[in-house]
C-alpha cells in the first residue's frame, strides 16, 4: 500500500482532511494507492472524461482488487462521507468525482481471465472498452461493447451497453452471466441467474445503485478480426433526402448491420477531407457483424445514394472500427447531454433534428441517433431493468467544446433542441441523462421496472450509500 496523502501543496481549495484514525486504519490493510488533495497526482485523478467537472475529494482510494474495495468502502460508511465509485470515469454527469469525499477509483483492477473453449471472458471493473476489445479480438471474440474506446466498461454495462453489434448480439447485458458485487454492508457476493437472482436483474441496467461490481463475466461472440465498416457523410443540405433514404434502408436491413445517423459540423480529423473540416454534414456510420461480402453487399445501396462528400467505408480490423469515433470525443471535452428516446424518424423528428443541426456552431456538438431493434428488441422487456428496448432510436443532442469558451451557448443549444423534441419522447437511456433529477430516472426506465428497481434498493442499500448516480431512492 502507498499512502501519498501529504506530499506536495496543492493549488486552490483545499478540502478537510478525514478522520485520522480511520485512515490510519484504512491504510493498514489497503493495498493500493491513496491519494489526498497535497498529493502530487491529486489534480491529475481527480479528474473525469467531462471537463466541466471539477471537484475536490478529501481522498481517492486506487483499488488493486476487491478488498481494497471492501476497505474503501468500510472507511467511506465509518467517515459518513460522500462516495463515488469511478470505473472509467465516463459518467456524463461527472459522478464518479465528488467535493468533500471519496472516490472509490477501480482504475487499476484491468485483470482479463478469457475461458475461448468456454466462450466466456471475466474483466474486472477497471478495463476500459479497448482493452476489453485487444484481448477477446486476439481470438477473434468479442463481447458486444460501446462505440469509444476510452469508455469504462463498468459503467457503461451497469446501464445497458448499446453499440455496433447490438442488434446481433444484443447490449452488453445481455451478455452478462455473473458479477462479483461489494454490497452496502461490505460483502463481496456473486449474483447471476442462480445466485441473488434478483440482485443479478438489478445491475443489468440499474446502475451502480446496489453495490460496487469488482469483476464481471461475459458471454463471447465470433466477430471478425476484420469487418465492413461503413462511414459516410454528406453535406447537410442534402440531408433530408439522405436520411429519408437512409430511414428506409436501415429500418429493412437485417439484424448483421447496426447504424447510427449522426448530424453535425465535419470533424477536423485525418480521416475528413480538409476542405470539409467544420462543415455542416449528415453523417451515417455502419457496422456489419456477419461474412464480408454480405456487408459490402448491404452497405452498397447507401454508399450509392446522392453524392457523398466522403465515403470512409472499408472492410476493417473490427477493434480499428471500434475506435472510429474515438478522437471527436477526447478527454476533457466540455460536455451537456440531453437524450431521448424516439419511437420512429418520422418526418416530424427529422424536421426538429434539421432545423437544429442547422444551428450547431461548435465543431464537438452531435445530434446522434442509434437505431435499436433486432436483438436488443428480442429480449423481453422485463427481463432486464432496461427501459428502451422498445424504442426505434437512442437520441443524443450533445453540446460541446474544447474549452470553457462558448459551452453555455451549445449547452442551451441542446436544451433547446431537447426541447423541441419533447413530443416524440418515448423514454430515455439512463446512461446518457445528466444530473436531471428522479423523475427523469423513473422515465429512463418506466414504471413498473422502477418500483421493482425501488423495492431492490431498499433491500440491497436502505441507506442510500450508492447514491452518486442515477439515484433510484429507497424511500
Ligand atoms: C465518449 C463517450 C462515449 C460513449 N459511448 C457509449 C456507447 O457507445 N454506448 C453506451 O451504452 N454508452 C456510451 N456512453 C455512455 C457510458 O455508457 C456512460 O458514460 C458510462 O457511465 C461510462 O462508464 P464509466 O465506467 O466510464 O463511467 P464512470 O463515470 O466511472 O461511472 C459511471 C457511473 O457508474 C458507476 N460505477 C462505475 N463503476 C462502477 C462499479 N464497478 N460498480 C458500481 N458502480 C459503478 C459510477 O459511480 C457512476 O455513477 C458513452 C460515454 C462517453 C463519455
Amino acid at each position: 500500500m502507498k499512502v501519498d496523502v501529504d506530499a506536495h501543496p496543492t493549488a486552490g481549495e483545499v478540502p478537510p482532511a478525514p478522520d485520522r484514525a480511520a485512515l490510519v486504519s484504512l491504510g493498514s490493510t489497503f493495498r493500493g494507492e491513496l491519494i489526498g488533495p497535497r498529493s502530487a497526482s491529486y489534480h491529475e485523478r481527480r479528474k473525469v472524461w467531462n471537463g466541466s467537472v471539477d471537484r475536490r475529494p478529501v481522498l481517492i482510494a486506487r483499488c488493486t482488487g476487491a478488498s481494497d474495495v471492501v476497505a474503501a468502502l468500510a472507511f467511506a460508511r465509518r467517515t459518513d462521507l460522500p462516495l463515488a465509485v469511478r470505473g472509467g470515469g465516463h459518467s456524463f454527469p461527472g459522478f464518479s468525482v465528488c467535493d468533500r469525499g471519496i472516490v472509490i477509483d477501480l482504475g487499476p483492477m484491468k485483470g482479463i481471465r478469457l475461458d475461448p473453449d468456454a466462450g466466456t471472458v471475466h474483466a474486472q471493473a477497471g478495463v476500459l472498452l479497448g482493452e476489453l476489445d485487444s484481448a477477446t479480438q486476439a481470438y477473434g471474440l468479442a463481447v458486444p461493447l460501446g462505440s469509444v474506446t476510452h469508455t469504462g466498461l463498468a459503467g457503461l454495462t451497469l446501464g445497458g451497453g448499446f453499440g455496433w453489434l447490438m442488434r446481433k448480439h444484443g447490449l452488453t447485458i445481455d451478455q452478462l452471466l455473473s458479477v462479483r458485487i461489494v454490497t452496502a454492508d461490505g460483502e463481496l457476493v456473486t449474483a447471476s441467474e442462480d445466485e441473488n437472482a434478483d440482485l443479478f436483474w438489478g445491475v443489468r441496467g440499474g446502475g451502480g445503485n446496489f453495490g460496487i461490481v469488482t469483476s464481471f463475466e461475459f458471454r463471447l461472440h465470433a466477430i471478425g478480426p476484420t469487418i465492413q465498416s461503413g462511414l459516410l457523410f454528406w453535406p447537410l443540405d442534402d440531408g433530408p433526402e439522405v436520411v429519408r433514404f437512409y430511414r428506409d434502408w436501415a429500418s429493412s436491413a437485417p439484424d448483421e448491420l447496426t447504424t447510427v445517423l449522426v448530424l453535425r459540423r465535419a470533424p477536423a480529423v485525418e480521416l475528413v477531407p480538409k476542405e470539409l473540416h467544420g462543415k455542416p454534414v449528415v453523417g451515417v456510420g455502419s457496422c456489419w457483424a456477419g461474412p464480408l461480402d454480405g456487408g459490402e453487399r448491404a452497405l452498397e445501396p447507401m454508399r450509392r445514394f446522392g453524392r457523398a462528400a466522403v465515403d470512409l467505408s472499408a472492410p476493417r480490423a473490427f477493434v480499428e472500427h471500434q475506435a472510429l469515433f474515438d478522437s471527436s470525443f477526447p478527454h476533457g471535452l466540455w460536455v451537456y447531454s440531453k437524450a431521448t428516446d424516439v419511437a420512429a424518424l418520422s418526418d416530424d423528428v427529422l424536421a426538429v433534428a434539421f432545423e437544429h443541426a442547422g444551428r450547431i456552431t461548435s465543431p464537438r456538438s452531435t445530434i446522434t441517433a442509434w437505431q435499436l431493434g433486432g436483438a436488443v428488441a428480442r429480449v423481453g422487456e422485463f427481463e432486464t431493468p432496461f427501459g428502451s428496448r422498445s424504442s426505434g432510436h437512442l437520441v443524443d443532442i450533445l453540446g460541446a467544446t474544447d474549452t470553457p469558451e462558448g459551452f453555455e451557448q451549445e449547452r442551451d443549444w441542446a436544451r433547446a433542441c431537447w426541447t423541441d423534441f419533447a413530443p416524440h419522447h418515448v423514454g430515455v437511456y439512463v446512461n446518457w441523462l445528466m444530473e436531471e433529477g428522479e423523475e427523469r430516472v423513473r422515465q429512463a426506465y418506466g414504471e413498473e421496472r422502477y418500483d421493482r428497481l425501488k423495492a431492490l434498493k431498499r433491500r440491497y442499500d436502505p441507506e442510500n450509500v450508492f447514491r452518486l448516480n442515477q439515484n433510484i431512492r429507497p424511500d
